[in-house]
């Protein structure tokens, strides 16, 4: 049975840096809608002592494309995959370069690189490390890649290149987590993690609602994302992408107020944290920005790896238009 919740009292409990129960945790996700707005009214002093109103808006370069050889059922890059997306190797500097430029001309928090891929060979690793090299003298921003699995000596070559965080999600529970994948474990992921909070790195770490899992697997999620103590929290929901594993996932779970819920646990559990609202956004919470912004703190723009999404200048409108500043790092 649900346990019944106070969202003044849990909002409280996150203050004072308290866990909530797994059980005040499953109510949050469970909450009736019709009690959504007291839910938000109670995280949003939250948001608005760690994250003032301020959003930080990032862009994604897709550096190498496709041809992964894990099996991630939601990813349009997997090795089963029959999605229709680009494939490449790096790409050349000047994409990256051009990307940076941007990210530094608008004033945007970061600029985020994605890699696909779970391995990687020094000579690779070598290469992207010179490209970002020239992209901290060129454009100064601060530099977040999604990177697979590191050796420790890979990881400390990218931070000597100027790297500042890397970004590597757990997905989903660790009890679903063989639903999605069976090429690789939680527990690598876990352990490629500690590996490079212990080199220094800042971590982004965070999941994707709406791949089948109950609300007790996406409240697990959290709660081992919490144990993890990353800098941010991406927090996504799945677009089903045509010829992945979850083409024909049914989205309909993903209600703007269900999202708006999981936002709201995510920001009671990891209230210091930059709680980003990443793919799905667009599609799911449309309408709903304002209430979004007043639990998130952080939002992408330009699109995701292999999805398109809003553009800059109109995410600028959007936050400013909610009554929210960007934030300039
Ligand atoms: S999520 Fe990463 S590891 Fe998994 S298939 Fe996609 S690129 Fe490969």
């Amino acid at each position: 049975m649900i346990q019944t919740v106070n969202s003044a009292e849990i909002a409280q409990k996150s203050l004072a840096g308290e866990a909530l129960s797994r059980g005040e945790a499953l109510a949050v996700l469970e909450l009736p809608d019709e009690q959504l707005p007291g839910l938000i009214a109670a995280v949003y002093p939250i948001r608005k002592k760690y994250k003032g109103t301020t959003v930080g808006i990032q862009i994604l370069t897709n550096a190498r494309s496709g041809n992964c050889s894990q099996n991630c059922a939601y990813c349009a890059q997997a090795r089963d995959s029959e999605a229709d997306i680009a494939k490449y190797r790096l790409v050349p500097y000047e994409k990256l370069r051009g990307d940076g430029l941007i990210a530094k001309e608008k004033n945007l928090a970061r600029h985020c690189i994605g890699l696909s891929g779970i391995r990687f060979t020094d000579k690779e690793i070598r290469e992207f490390a010179g490209y970002v090299r020239e992209l901290k003298k060129e454009a100064r921003t601060h530099i977040c890649c999604s990177i697979g699995f590191l050796t420790p000596a890979q990881a400390q070559t990218l931070k000597d290149a100027g790297v500042n965080r890397i970004n590597h999600n757990l997905n989903t529970s660790r009890n679903f987590y063989p639903a999605i994948c069976t090429t690789h474990s939680y527990d690598e992921r876990i352990a490629n993690i500690k590996m490079l909070q212990g080199l220094g790195f800042e971590i982004c770490c965070g999941g994707i609602i709406g791949m089948g899992e109950t609300a007790a697997d996406a409240a697990d999620m959290l709660f081992e994302i919490r144990e993890i103590n990353p800098q941010s929290v991406p927090v996504n929901f799945l677009i089903p992408i045509a010829g992945t594993g979850l083409a024909n996932m049914d989205t309909s779970r993903l209600t703007p107020e269900y999202c708006l819920k999981v936002l709201c646990l995510a920001r009671l559990l990891l209230p210091q944290k930059d709680i980003r609202c990443t793919a799905g956004r667009e599609l799911y919470l449309k309408g709903r920005e304002k209430e979004m912004l007043m639990i998130a703190d952080s939002i992408f723009a330009s699109g995701y790896l292999t999805a398109g999404g809003q553009s800059i200048d109109d995410a600028v409108k959007l936050v400013t238009g909610a009554g929210f500043e960007y934030r300039i790092e």
